[in-house]
């Protein structure tokens, strides 16, 4: 494995690989990694003569302050468990200070209204940070193909969004959510609940489920109401919003349509933010 902390190593070795005409996929992540993440290393390894992991978390996209700081950060951990699973593959651990040349600021994007929705309300700026890192990542990265778990399906959506009105050249690739044995979505921030909480977050993926099966016959606003009653008289997990949204705009779905739907959900467990989603047809 190699390790990089700096863009300008990462380039000088990256630009014999393209040389040679190698294909890059692309990870990036934030670290405290878990078997989500894996499994989008994995796949890139199988898609591509090289993988570039990233792993930086980027201050820009923090809203919250405690978060920020809060955030696991488990560098070496997170080394050993990728040497585990593929030791052929490329991290690139920037500072903060490599990453934003001593300005650390976010740009403002449009992405065509994508970001006014769910976690764009409830996180003010998040995604104008996601933007200006995944765009700093890939200048660095010159990926072929990057890799996006659809659990931040909003952010999955928003990259595409850049990529395509930035004219930016790589292939975006959505992943499935990997999921704890009680349902709970991975989560490097599931790292600070309590076990007790860990195991009550399984909660969410039930109602996520059980909202799915009432949208088989009942309105989207009866299932809104359904799973706002589903988490009144829970004393440990408080919702912050439940939506049902169209997946390519992300606007509310108020009448069953043919168009791809998803139910989302954000969740506050004691000081921990956790979001979630799923498909509806
Ligand atoms: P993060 O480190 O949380 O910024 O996540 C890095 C990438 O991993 C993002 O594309 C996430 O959507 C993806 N990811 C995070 N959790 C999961 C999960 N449970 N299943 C699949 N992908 C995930």
């Amino acid at each position: 494995m190699l390790i990089f902390n700096n863009k300008a190593s990462l380039n000088a070795h990256l630009v014999q690989l393209r040389e040679q005409e190698k294909t890059i996929g692309f990870v990036p992540t934030m670290g405290a990694l878990h078997k989500g993440h894996l499994s989008l290393i994995e796949r890139s390894d199988a898609e591509n003569d090289i993988t570039v992991i990233s792993i930086f978390v980027n201050p820009t996209q923090f809203n919250n302050a405690e978060d920020l700081e809060k955030y696991p950060r488990t560098l070496e951990r997170d080394i050993e468990k990728i040497d585990a699973v593929n030791n052929a593959v490329i991290v690139f651990a920037p500072t903060v200070d490599d990453m934003y040349e001593g300005n650390t600021v976010s740009g403002h994007f449009s992405f065509d209204g994508l970001e006014n929705q769910m976690e764009g309300k409830h996180r003010p700026g998040h995604f104008d940070g996601v933007g200006t890192i995944v765009k700093k990542l890939f200048e660095a990265v010159e990926p072929d193909n990057a890799y996006f778990g659809e659990k931040d399906f909003q952010q999955l959506q928003i990259v595409r969004k850049m990529v395509e009105k930035e004219g930016v050249n790589v292939k975006i690739i959505g992943c499935p959510i990997y999921r704890e044995p009680n349902g709970l979505a991975m989560s490097s921030r599931n790292e600070r609940l309590s076990n007790d909480e860990r195991e009550e977050a399984g909660f969410i993926y039930k109602t996520l489920i059980a909202a799915k099966e009432r949208y088989t016959t009942d309105t989207p606003d009866a299932v809104r109401t359904f799973v706002e009653k589903a988490f009144q008289n829970n004393t440990i997990l408080k919702l912050e919003y439940f939506e049902i949204a169209d997946e390519a705009t992300l606007m509310p779905v108020n009448n069953k349509t043919e168009a791809k739907t998803r139910a989302f959900i954000a969740v506050i467990v004691g000081n921990v933010r956790l979001i979630d989603n799923i498909s509806l047809n």
